[in-house]
């Protein structure tokens, strides 16, 4: 049976390439539950797109995170997440706070992930061979995630979050 649990209180970690969506689904939580890596890079440098702000954005994000956790509150980490290592942290960090993890994954495909980058503002259009890098991680990962950690690995197409949140924005 298809896994479609993300509990109250759990450290949501959001995993897709650039484009595939992932943005959209945390739209669906209140902004502040909502920890965005590009927003960090911006917050640290002005510039979302800002590569060379990555490790600043990453430490500030990490800092917000812990503080999160240790409140028991519900928490959605917005990046791409498609490294193993990135990962395993995430999961470290919501042990250490007794937090249950979700693994949400956007499976859109690659050939789509590509298509949305064009449009984009330049600083946050990411290079077509990065984001099949991105998107063949994931399809790799997908299999291993429960033995990762996760608590619960859910496809967030098999969700119907998003519905009632398209509803609204098209009222
Ligand atoms: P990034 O990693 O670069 O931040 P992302 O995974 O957050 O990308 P989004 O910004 O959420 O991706 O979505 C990319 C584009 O695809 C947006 O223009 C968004 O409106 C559109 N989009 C997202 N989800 C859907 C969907 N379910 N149906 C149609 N369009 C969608
Ligand atoms: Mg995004």
């Amino acid at each position: 049976p298809l896994d479609t649990t993300i509990p109250d209180n759990a450290l949501v970690c959001l995993i897709g390439a650039a484009g595939a969506g992932k943005s959209t689904w945390a739209s669906t939580w209140p902004g502040t539950q909502v920890l965005e890596l590009d927003r960090f890079r911006a917050l640290v440098s002005d510039d979302a797109g800002k590569q060379e702000a990555t490790d600043d954005a990453v430490f500030a994000l990490q800092a917000v995170l812990e503080a999160r956790l240790a409140r028991g509150l519900m928490t959605v980490v917005d990046a791409t997440n498609s490294e193993t290592a990135v990962r395993a942290g995430l999961i470290a960090t919501a042990r250490r706070h007794g937090v249950p993890t979700v693994a949400l994954v956007v499976p859109t495909p690659a050939s789509v992930c590509v298509e949305r980058q064009d449009g984009r503002p330049d600083n946050r259009s990411v290079p077509a061979p990065i984001v099949r890098a991105q998107h063949a991680a994931v399809v790799d990962a997908w299999p291993g995630l429960p033995g990762e950690g996760f608590d619960h690995v859910v496809v967030a197409e098999n969700i119907h979050r998003l519905e009632p949140l398209l509803q609204r924005l098209s009222d």
